[in-house]
């Protein structure tokens, strides 16, 4: 096996993939006009879609979400059916940084937890062209909330992902891009304790026992405790932030 099916096979049956919560995506929906049945919707990176189903019941609007794996969107498929949901989401296999759609094709692009896969910068910039004019983006994005920090993780995250940096910083790259700043917050220490790690915490032992220990599963179970153990530690010094921004004109 793989390294990648490792990761796979753990985040099937979680809840989510990301820290988040039905009430910060909500959240983040009021800041963005009214929503009707003709309101196109992006989910990029859904996952097994936690979002995606809350966009859904929460609005009225068509839904198209996007994830490289299959297994996810088959998770995702099998949420819409029991919900009744298969005539507003539409799932589908892509990747985020070569999208299959025309330009101009969706009123709201949304991304929780996932943008980090093509950087946020490149992201903010590619996602640009398939909104149409004065849409909205809303992304969550891993930013430092203090100023300074500890050497220990600032290192071990700036190794993770180059790319994290302050709200101040991030909301430069989102103007860069070509939109203007409507919201952002902090997600609350839950929607990381409780909705996310708690989840994996209890699959550790489970997951290593189904592998017998081997050397891979191993390997993704430190990776996990290890960034478990620095957001206990560190997390007042990091979160993920919301990032609400509409589209100006070229
Ligand atoms: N939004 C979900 C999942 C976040 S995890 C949640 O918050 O629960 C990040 C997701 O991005 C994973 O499902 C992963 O499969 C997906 N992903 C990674 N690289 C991608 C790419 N290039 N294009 C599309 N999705 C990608």
């Amino acid at each position: 096996m793989e390294a990648i099916d490792y990761i796979i096979d753990f985040y099937l049956g979680t809840s989510r993939q990301g820290p988040g919560d039905t009430s910060q995506t909500k959240k983040a929906l009021s800041f963005l006009p009214a929503i009707t049945e003709q309101t196109a919707i992006l989910d990029i990176g859904c996952g097994s879609g936690a979002q995606t189903i809350d966009l859904a019941l929460n609005t009225g609007a068509q839904i198209t979400a996007v994830d490289i794996f299959p297994a996810f969107l088959n998770e995702l498929n099998e949420k819409c059916r029991s919900l009744h949901l298969e005539n507003r989401i539409t799932a589908k296999e892509a990747s985020m940084d070569s999208l299959p759609f025309p330009e101009n094709s969706f009123d709201i692009i949304w991304s929780e937890g996932a943008i980090y896969n093509i950087g946020f910068a490149h992201g903010m910039h590619y996602l640009r062209k398939f909104l149409k004019p004065e849409g909205y983006i809303a992304v969550t994005e891993i930013t430092w909330l203090a100023d300074e920090r500890p050497a220990e993780v600032h290192d071990y995250w700036v190794n993770c992902y180059q790319e994290i940096d302050t709200a101040d910083n991030k909301i430069k790259v989102i103007v860069d891009a070509g939109y203007k700043l409507v919201a952002n917050f902090v997600l609350p220490e839950y929607c990381w304790l409780e909705n996310y790690y708690l989840p994996q915490k209890e699959k550790i032992k489970p997951f290593l026992e189904k592998y017998n220990n081997a050397s891979g599963a191993v390997a993704l179970m430190d990776e996990i405790t290890e960034e478990i153990a620095m957001y206990e530690k560190y997390k007042t010094f990091y979160g993920y932030v919301f990032y609400i921004a509409q589209k100006t004109a070229d």
